[in-house]
């Protein structure tokens, strides 16, 4: 029986990682769930699967839902917090953590999941963005088992026969594949990207998932993430790894062979099969994804990827070749540049370019420690926050904005299919 934390229980990852784990429940014990503010479908997750600790991002949230459980006579003890998120990582009845949290907010908690010598599954690619170095360092030293979830790493990981050593280049690999799908403006006019409302821009063609993915695979900086994430985890140089564009996200990744054979990973665009994939690892669990009907996908295109469409991938690439704190500092504005765009206050196109003068302001630093970089973090998200409001010019009317706004709020709802 693998006993759980999921951090970030209540966002897409989480919600499918509790949709496998319901179908197995003599194989998965959960006993943390997190959430940031959404206690609403936490209280839920929590009367389902009866986990020993909850925790939220306020005190105030968390007295609320700890009564709500208290009247539905339930023991989960509910903690809020920063701390509390590390330490439902670390617990000694855990044996595995789902870091699925979004953004740098994930990186402390999963740091002390690593340390704990728990397994992590590890979707929160932003933690390696900002912090590869010491995060397998920290892997290493503690000889934990990483898993990817991302579904490119995951597809890659499947391709290396299930098995990696934390930044060490596999043996016999010449380079791997990385696939995008080009988001949901692959087929906008250049031209008028500039006018995307961030409804338009959340319409994902092959996944449903989170606002900030969602925005971040409309730019690319997802997939320059991605390659960011591959690098540190596989250990490979930034020339072995390809980022290709195919539409139709069959395949989710290739690994290339010194023989000149390339292994692929195929299936339906659905989370649950590279999440149970690491669950299980090393063995496959059935769930309820789609199985592919070759006959019905028909074809698979490859296209190379177009460099005035996608700044942003050329942006994470500069920063991955600056080095050290470079990559923290590029995430740190890209958070605070897509939820500028998500609030109307920016252009779609100002993601990338606000990004770009945001990486050249700040110098990057060798990565030394984990202060060094919430440090760097923090300076670029305050040096990011004051590009912001030069740049404000109120892109949206108050009303196509609470429109959006509104639409985004349902969609997301919808997506959460408990
Ligand atoms: P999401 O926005 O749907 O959910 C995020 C989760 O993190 C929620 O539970 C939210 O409550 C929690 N959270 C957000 N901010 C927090 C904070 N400050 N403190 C504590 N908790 C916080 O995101 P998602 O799409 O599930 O993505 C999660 C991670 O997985 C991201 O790093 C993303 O890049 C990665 N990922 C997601 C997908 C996908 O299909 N959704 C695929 C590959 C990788
Ligand atoms: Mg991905």
């Amino acid at each position: 029986m693998k006993a759980l934390t999921i951090l970030g229980s209540t966002g897409s990852i989480g919600v499918n990682t509790l949709d496998i784990i319901g179908q197995y429940p003599d194989r998965f014990k959960v006993i943390a769930l997190t959430a940031h503010h959404n206690i609403e479908l936490l209280f839920k997750q929590c009367i389902h699967y009866k986990p020993a600790y909850a925790v939220v991002s306020t005190e105030k949230l968390a007295d609320n839902l700890q009564q709500r459980l208290r009247e539905r006579s339930l023991n989960t003890e509910v903690l809020f917090g920063a701390k509390a998120l590390a330490d439902v990582a670390s617990l000694s009845e855990v044996d595995t953590v789902m870091a699925a949290i979004v953004g740098a907010a994930g990186l402390l908690p999963t740091l002390a999941a690593i340390k704990a010598k728990k397994q992590i599954l590890l979707a929160n690619k932003e933690a390696l963005v900002m912090a590869g170095p010491l995060f397998i360092e920290e892997a290493k030293r503690a000889q934990v088992t990483l898993l990817p979830i991302d579904s490119e790493h995951n597809a890659i990981f499947q391709c290396l026969y299930g098995r990696f050593e934390p930044g060490i280049p596999p043996k016999e690999v010449s380079k791997i594949i990385l696939t995008a799908s080009g988001g949901a403006l692959r087929n906008k006019p250049l031209a008028q990207l500039k006018d995307t409302t961030p409804l338009e821009a959340c319409q994902h063609p092959n996944w449903v998932m989170g606002q900030k993915i969602n925005i971040d695979s409309a730019t690319l900086m997802n997939k320059g993430f991605e390659v960011i994430e591959a690098h540190f985890l596989f250990g490979l140089s930034p020339d072995q790894i390809d980022v290709v564009l195919h539409p139709q996200s069959i395949i989710h990744s290739l690994v290339e062979y010194r023989d000149g054979s390339m292994l692929a990973q195929l299936s339906s665009p659905d989370m649950r099969i590279p999440i149970s994939y690491a669950l299980a690892w090393p063995e496959r669990l059935e769930n309820s994804a789609t199985h592919l009907d070759l006959l019905k996908v028909a074809q698979l295109d490859f296209k190379p990827i177009e460099e005035a469409r996608y700044p942003c991938l050329g942006l994470a690439m500069q920063a991955l070749k600056i080095g050290g704190t470079a990559t923290t500092i590029l995430n740190a504005a890209n958070e605070i540049m897509v939820q500028a765009f998500l609030e109307g206050k920016i252009r779609f196109t100002e993601i990338a370019s606000l990004n770009q003068q945001v990486l050249e302001k700040i110098h990057s630093c060798p990565v030394v420690s984990v202060e060094a970089i919430v440090e760097d973090d923090s300076f670029a998200r305050a040096v990011a926050l004051e590009m912001v409001e030069k740049a404000q010019k109120n892109v949206l009317t108050a009303m196509e904005f609470s429109a959006s706004a509104a639409k985004l709020r349902t969609e997301r709802e919808h997506s959460r299919k408990f």
